[in-house]
């Protein structure tokens, strides 16, 4: 590891050495590395007369377009802290994210400038705010640039002049972004990463393949200098660590083909696999599921797939089957996360995945897991044991930006504390068993929503499932349903119940199941919004 990046700023001038070879695909925009490179030294000059400097908080708001790309490793480029905001926010929560980080920048796109166009007033840290992709409608505010004016089209940035990046130090030390949680538990908070942690993360995602061989005692393949260009599709967004560290960063230094999509569209995801010639795709579990049923699949070409990989939510077991069966020149592949921990810690592929289906893998090579007794934080359980997940590593963040006592109660000691329930085998292979808020208690026995999840998802009618707690006076809470099935599938409450009464002890089975007809509410990280799917029952109590 030796010539391993140092920071971002060292991704980008590897990226640069691919030259014409295609980085970024984007309906008919194509863009190569060095025009990628010439964009983003251009972006960062602009910044840098702002007067963006080292430690600056830079905001990137944006749907997946290649203007995100060049915005973040621009930003990046100057040493500053980017701090991607979720495109899906509403104007007061962007406000959130603009004040709490203090961004002095903003790169944002057209339908973001609208909605945060009225709160602008309120982030008095900002001096410029770029807009990309504007409407007919010329903007005209103080504080905003064309981001076209800066840089033109994209399919004309291997035009522009090739200026070197303005200079600067960078530290590994140093800090490089702050992502937000996904809010699945409370309000989403910034964890602020090193340029340790963030290129920890690029080299934990190359070393992964062949750390399955080394467990092996196999030695991995010696990397074939002629292999063809891989390309993936990213289909999960940039603004969250899987999309950011996992996907982009580590296509950005392998030098490989990025296909992007303006918004996960299954049928498109399969033209794109096929015209492009992917070869890994996925990203979150439900989008695996999504290209397992589509009816649509056989009419398209998707024999490039070599790899079908997602993580940040829990999967099912049987997803790994239908994924054989489904793509056999394909490996399935799963690994476990957070925004806390810059990304990826385990890793779970290949023989390995297959023959232990519900595990998302060892921790990475420089990573440790211990589970731990859940109230006291300290006890360290053995094998087989569950309790609460703790994650230490090179690539676990700082903190959380201005909070420090929740900073205090999840960082300890360079751990992450991570809220999930989990065990460890003898091989340290490591076994998600929910989160420690996603548990009921029905009368004093535990119930993990997934393990009643994952046996609705045996079922052959249900597409999509989530258990959720239901207030019980004595009882504390009882297990609830959601499902969704599958087109045209037909299968009764009585039946799904009686299916899970066969599998699991009597107190897991849902006292109701509630079918929804529409995907199941979720997150852009894939996470089912189960404080939504509450309501239903709690307004059906109410009325009752
Ligand atoms: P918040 O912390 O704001 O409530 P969040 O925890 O959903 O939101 P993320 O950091 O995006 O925010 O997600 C990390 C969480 O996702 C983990 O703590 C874990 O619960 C879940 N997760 C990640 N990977 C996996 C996996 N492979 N299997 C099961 N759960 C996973
Ligand atoms: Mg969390």
């Amino acid at each position: 590891w030796k010539n391993q990046p140092p920071s971002l700023r060292a991704v980008v001038e590897t990226a640069r050495t691919h030259g014409d070879r295609i980085f970024l695909v984007y309906e008919d925009e194509r863009v190569s590395f060095e025009a990628f490179y010439r964009a983003v030294s251009k972006l960062a000059h602009a910044m840098a007369e702002q007067g963006v400097r080292k430690g600056d908080r830079v905001a990137v708001i944006m749907r997946n377009l290649p203007e995100w790309v060049v915005g973040f490793y621009a930003a990046a480029s100057l040493g500053a802290v980017v701090t991607p905001l979720n495109a899906w926010w509403t104007g007061p929560e962007l406000e959130y994210g603009l004040t709490d980080s203090g961004a002095k920048v903003a790169v944002v796109d057209a339908e973001r400038y609208e909605r945060i166009a009225e709160h602008l007033h309120n982030c008095p840290d900002l001096v410029r705010v770029y807009v990309s992709r504007e409407t007919a409608e010329e903007i005209a505010h103080p504080l905003v640039t064309k981001l076209e004016d800066v840089l033109g089209e994209a399919n004309a940035w291997k035009s522009l002049p090739d200026v070197a990046l303005p200079p600067v130090e960078i530290d590994p030390e140093d800090d490089a972004t702050i992502f937000y949680t996904s809010g699945t538990t409370g309000r989403p908070k910034g964890a602020l990463a090193t340029q340790r942690a963030v290129n920890c993360n690029i080299i934990t995602a190359a070393a992964a393949g062949a750390r399955s061989f080394l467990r092996r005692g196999e030695a991995p393949p010696a990397p074939d200098p002629n292999a063809p260009q891989r390309s993936s599709l990213i289909s999960v967004p940039f603004f969250h660590v899987t999309g950011c560290m996992a996907v982009l960063n580590a296509s950005t230094f392998a030098g490989a083909k990025l296909v992007m999509m303006y918004k996960w569209d299954v049928i498109r995801a399969f033209e794109l696999i096929e015209r492009e010639k992917i070869q890994s795709a996925g990203g979150v579990p439900t989008i695996a599921w999504q290209l397992i049923e589509h009816p649509a699949r056989a009419n398209y070409d998707l024999s490039s797939l070599e790899s079908v990989a997602y993580g940040g939510a829990p999967s099912a077991p049987e997803l790994v089957r239908r994924l054989r069966e489904t793509f056999p020149n394909s490996q399935p592949g799963q690994g476990w996360g957070m925004t806390e921990t810059c990304a990826t810690v385990t890793s779970n592929g290949a023989e390995d995945y297959i023959n232990r289906p519900d595990s998302c893998g060892p921790a990475a090579a420089v990573a440790k897991l211990e589970i731990r007794d859940p109230v006291d934080g300290k006890t360290v359980l053995p094998a087989g044991q569950v309790g609460e997940l703790w994650s230490f590593g090179p690539m676990n963040c700082k903190g959380y930006w201005n909070k420090p006592e929740a900073t205090a109660q999840t960082f300890v000691d360079g751990w992450v504390r991570t809220g999930d329930l989990a065990r460890l085998d003898e091989e340290g292979f490591c076994f998600i068993i929910d989160r420690a808020k996603d548990m009921l208690i029905r009368g004093g026995e535990n119930i993990y929503c997934v393990e009643v999840e994952n046996v609705l998802y045996d079922h052959p009618a249900v597409m999509d499932a989530a258990i959720v707690g239901v207030p019980h006076r004595t009882l504390g809470e009882e297990p609830a349903a959601v499902v969704t099935l599958k087109p045209g599938a037909e299968a009764s409450e009585d039946e799904l119940r009686g299916f899970v009464a066969e599998r699991l002890a009597a107190f897991k089975v849902p006292i109701k199941v509630v079918f929804w007809h529409e995907t199941l509410p979720r997150n852009p990280n894939g996470k089912i919004l189960k404080n939504e799917l509450k309501k239903l029952f709690v307004e059906e109590q109410a009325s009752a």
